[in-house]
């Protein structure tokens, strides 16, 4: 295939455009109110199936083909979405059975959005061949410098009230009929899945893999049944958007991706597998912008090249009831954060809002009458840092420093399928009690799923990952061990097989034998945690849970539990392991105690924090062919400082900066080091 070569290039900063809602005639306003934010890239067509196939097989592209014409003219690229999430009325008419079915046999009808069937093979062929038609008359234009599959594949909202936020998916046959399948592949027989699951208790086993049922948000089900279900589900859509990708790879030349919403219950890296750009949308506004950077690093690693943000609000979100309004200021750091971690694009959802439908109050960059909104002339600032920055930014990536924090779809599916303990989120105790600490001391992990190879990183964060034989993981960690990395594992790591049971011989697979400990006792983390105090005296109180170890010769004792029954058992342990060591927590330190273990470990393994900077900024190296420096973003509204390591220029502003650097509140600094 031809190296593309896009007409426009990087770094994008834009907009969601929806031109099949207006006149044309808006379109010359919309274009000159871009070019005066300094927009350059529009991202159009992903609901707007009944515009370009009004009737079946008769495709409309011209309204399309004008609107590309007019951006690029203006020097915008266009992006272009398939319209799989909102079929038109024919096809579902024509075609009922594409229609989602819930758990309670109801098929859900025409009217919204993501309402089909991911496994129906009569919609796979009917969103594969509009994504072929667009694929030939955009799949060779410079223009359009990126495909985006579908909008937001997963999960399904309900808006039944019943169940939670998400449907568990589609139940309607061809599901049933695919779960069962998937069932069989994975366990062969159904007695296997009998005796992998446990099912002779409560009378559960199955004579054939078709009694097996979806889950039904009525029962209490068992936690296997959930997270397979869970599992397949992902891997639905992960195939429903493989189809179209491969559909748009045989006659396009630009970049396929999908955009993706901060779930960890579809698995990003799986769907990433078939595509070229890992593309990502977030509406973590105001105080909730300091969490967002976890999604950024988990899936900055899932693909060597760098991503896109493909939505976020320019700081007024909402649907058809607006949310807080976000300070001024918050467009500035928002619009930045993800380039500053290796984003090459930000997209905000939507240029101009819309004048009718579902999403009535979700803010634009310009009103619904085509006035700049008060986010305008932040969006125009940012646009012209983004131009004085772009070599730099094309240039360089983010520096990966060795260290590495697990995380995704597969603890998050068997948390969600059995909690473990009450009052346990997974992605909070994740987010506050792992990654907010670390990111606080300017330590710059990348997230990474198991499957991921741990060659590039010599410490090693798995904390809440449940099951270690995934992708061979549990080999893969002894080889990368005994080569000389250093492992931090537990609390709720390494306590179930690959199906959500606990293990027979002990309350672990493998910890007890690497960490050199025989657990005693486990006592959860509330109603308060356990005192315990670190071997050079320092108190503290655990979290989450309590594992009490009784250590073998040559377990090194950290940390000892001082209450209660675990009194006098060890709390944190470590051991050597070939030429590295394994860490294991019995119990979750709080930040402080967390962050001054992880400086220790950081220093033996040779990791260092990435930069000198106030706790609410985020600072983030970058090197490459175009030089060395860092962009670093005020994320709390607050005054902040980053240290920039030598003489060198803000490329923002232009001005020469060394040592100390004053942020503004929601303040950008993009230091380029001098040669
Ligand atoms: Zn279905």
């Amino acid at each position: 295939m031809d190296t593309f070569k896009p007409r426009f290039l990087p770094p994008y900063y834009g907009a969601a455009y929806y031109p099949e809602d207006w006149p044309d005639a808006t379109a010359d306003r919309d274009i000159e109110l871009m070019l005066g934010a300094g927009v350059n890239v529009a991202r159009m067509a992903e609901f707007a199936w009944a515009r370009m196939e009004p009737r079946e097989g008769d495709y409309q592209f011209g309204w399309l083909e004008r609107a590309v014409e007019k951006l690029a003219d203006a020097g915008i690229a266009s992006v272009l979405g398939t319209p799989s999430a909102t079929p038109p009325v024919w096809l579902v008419e024509k075609h009922p059975e594409v229609l989602f079915v819930q758990a309670d046999g109801h098929r859900i009808g025409h009217g919204g959005r993501r309402h089909t069937c991911p496994n129906n093979p009569v919609y796979r062929d009917y969103s594969v061949r509009v994504a072929e038609k667009m694929a030939d008359a955009f799949g060779q234009d410079d223009r359009v410098v990126a495909w985006q599959i579908d909008n937001e594949v997963f999960p399904h909202y309900d808006f039944s009230g019943r169940g939670g936020m998400f449907t568990r998916a589609c139940c309607c046959p061809v599901c049933m009929d695919g779960f069962h399948a998937w069932l069989e592949e994975r366990f062969g027989t159904v007695d296997a899945l009998n005796q992998a699951w446990c099912l002779d208790l409560w009378s559960q086993r199955y004579d054939r893999f078709d009694q097996v049922p979806a889950p039904d948000n009525h029962i209490w089900h068992h936690p296997s049944l959930l997270a397979s279900w869970d599992r397949f589900n992902s891997e639905s859509y992960v195939a429903f958007v493989a189809a179209q990708a491969r559909a748009i790879r045989a006659r396009a030349l630009q970049p396929i991706g999908t955009d993706m919403m901060p779930f960890f219950e579809l698995d990003h890296y799986a769907m990433n597998r078939e595509l070229d750009v890992v593309q990502f949308n977030h509406y973590y506004m105001n105080d909730l912008l300091r969490q967002v950077p976890l999604y950024f690093d988990y899936l900055r690693p899932a693909k060597d090249r760098p991503w896109w943000n493909t939505e976020t609000s320019p700081g007024c979100p909402g649907n058809h009831q607006i949310a807080p309004y976000c300070a001024p200021g918050f467009c500035r750091a928002n619009s930045w954060l993800p380039f500053a971690l290796g984003a090459e694009a930000n997209l905000f959802w939507l240029w101009r809002s819309h004048w009718n439908g579902q999403e009535l109050m979700m803010g634009g960059v310009v009103t619904t009458e085509g006035r700049p909104s008060h986010h305008y002339d932040e969006m125009r600032e940012v646009s012209a840092g983004l131009k004085n920055s772009a070599d730099f930014l094309r240039g360089t990536r983010p520096v990966q420093t060795g260290l590495a924090i697990h995380a995704g779809f597969d603890p998050a599916v068997l948390f969600r399928s059995q909690p473990v303990m009450s009052g346990f989120n997974y992605v909070d105790s994740l987010q506050h009690k792992v990654y907010q600490p670390l990111i606080r001391k300017q330590y710059r992990p990348d997230v990474i799923a198991p499957g991921v190879d741990l060659d590039p990183y010599r410490l090693l964060v798995s904390c809440f990952l449940p099951d270690l034989s995934a992708g061979g993981l549990r080999d893969r960690l002894q080889a990368w061990i005994e080569a000389g990395g250093i492992w931090v594992a537990g609390p709720f790591t390494d306590i179930r097989d690959g199906e959500g049971g606990k293990f027979l011989h002990a309350p672990f697979g493998i910890l007890e034998e690497w960490a050199g400990v025989h657990c005693k006792y486990q006592i959860p983390g509330s109603p308060k945690g356990l005192r315990y105090t670190w071997a050079d005296g320092a108190e503290s109180e655990g979290q989450v849970w309590h594992c009490g170890f009784e250590p073998a010769p040559g377990t090194e004792i950290l940390a000892t539990f001082r209450e209660h029954w675990l009194d006098g058992l060890a709390a944190v342990v470590e051991r050597p392991m070939g030429k590295g060591a394994v860490v294991l927590l019995g119990t979750m330190p709080d930040p402080e105690a967390w962050v001054r273990l992880v400086d220790r470990l950081a220093e033996r393994a040779g990791v260092r924090p990435a930069a000198d900077a106030s706790v609410n900024v985020m600072a983030a190296p970058r090197t490459g062919g175009a030089g060395s420096g860092l962009v670093a973003v005020e994320m709390e509204n607050k005054e902040g400082w980053c240290a920039v390591p030598g003489p060198g220029v803000d490329l923002v502003s232009g001005n020469r900066v060394e040592g100390r650097v004053e942020l503004l509140p929601y303040g950008v600094l993009v230091y380029k080091a001098d040669a």
